[in-house]
């Protein structure tokens, strides 16, 4: 039986692992192939790390943590858990079944993009959901900002720190009241309802937001990642749903990037830390 059981090795699930193995606990850590970020070309607004690849940053970390005999990263994906007596049992994909007294799901969240023709080739490089994360390489130049309502709006006004020259798309009717689209006004943030066919790039560049008047798009979603994970002896586990506004910010003509995400807005470090506040190991 091992001490404690991570499901996820992205930045939070290794970093508690360093910690945990540091403590002299046998660790194991279970991750499947895809990682949160695969879409970004580099991480930014992380101390020491900035510029580097997602995969090279995760990379660093298993590297640094091969030289603890008391961790051990595996591939594999968990399909289910479930309480046992003082434990935990972790059943994986091919039907292993691992127990450990302690269990931490940092599955992390998957990032649903709206269903605009053209966005999967252009996100994490021209088309971004998080301003702290990929806005500096685009200060001061013509941005898009995708999203309805007060998600919108709020994307919209963040985006002031990095350039005046924004508009608005919100694909639809814009969901702001008059007081809001004042306040727009005021900070020189147009907006524009008309609905968007479509994303034109090339190379992961956008190039132009192709409007149209018989396409609609949904508030894009970040949703938890793992949510098959919660047996019911981990209800309390459940991870939130995060709604998210995807910031579309255009260079010139028309060119995205996605902005942020709802509430809270989830970086790297960020994520290390609130794992740590909410197990309390
Ligand atoms: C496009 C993009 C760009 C970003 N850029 C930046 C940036 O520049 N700077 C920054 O600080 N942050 C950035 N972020 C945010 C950063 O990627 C996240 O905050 C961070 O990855 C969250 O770490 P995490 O460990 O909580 O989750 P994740 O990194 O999502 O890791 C969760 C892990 O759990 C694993 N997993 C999920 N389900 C299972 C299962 N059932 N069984 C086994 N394993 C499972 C997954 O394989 C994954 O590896 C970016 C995010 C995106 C999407």
């Amino acid at each position: 039986m091992f001490d404690a059981i991570i499901i996820g090795a992205g930045p939070a699930g290794l970093s508690a692992a360093s910690i945990l193995g540091r403590c002299c606990r046998q660790v194991l850590v279970l991750n499947t192939a895809v990682y949160r970020n695969s879409a970004a070309q580099a991480l930014h607004g992380y101390l020491t790390r900035d510029g580097v690849g997602p995969l090279e940053f995760l990379q660093i970390a298993r590297d640094q943590l091969a030289r603890y005999d008391t961790v051990n990263v595996r591939q594999a994906e968990v399909v289910d858990v479930r309480s046992i007596g003082e434990g935990f049992e972790v059943i994986l994909r091919d039907g292993i079944v691992l127990s450990c007294r302690k269990l931490l799901i940092a599955t992390g969240v998957v990032d649903a993009l709206p269903p605009l023709v053209g966005i999967d080739a252009l996100y994490g490089r021209s088309v971004f959901h998080c301003p702290y994360c990929d806005a500096w390489e685009y200060r001061g130049q013509a941005l898009a900002i995708y999203g309805q309502g007060k998600h919108g709006k709020r994307l919209a006004f963040e985006l002031t720190a990095w350039s005046n020259d924004l508009v608005l798309c919100t694909d639809g009717p814009a969901g702001l009241d008059e007081h809001d689209l004042a306040r727009l006004a005021k900070h020189s943030v147009p907006v524009r309802e008309d609905r968007i066919e479509r994303l034109d790039g090339e190379n992961g560049r956008l190039q132009r937001i192709m409007f149209a008047g018989d396409s609609s798009m949904s508030s894009p979603v970040t949703v938890a990642s793992s949510a098959a994970l919660c047996s019911s002896a981990l209800q309390s586990v459940k991870r939130p749903v995060w709604r998210s506004n995807l910031v579309v910010r255009s260079m010139t003509k028309v060119r995205w990037r996605p902005a942020s995400m709802n509430p809270p807005i989830f970086q790297v470090c960020m994520s290390r830390e609130m794992r740590r506040e909410r197990y309390n190991w």
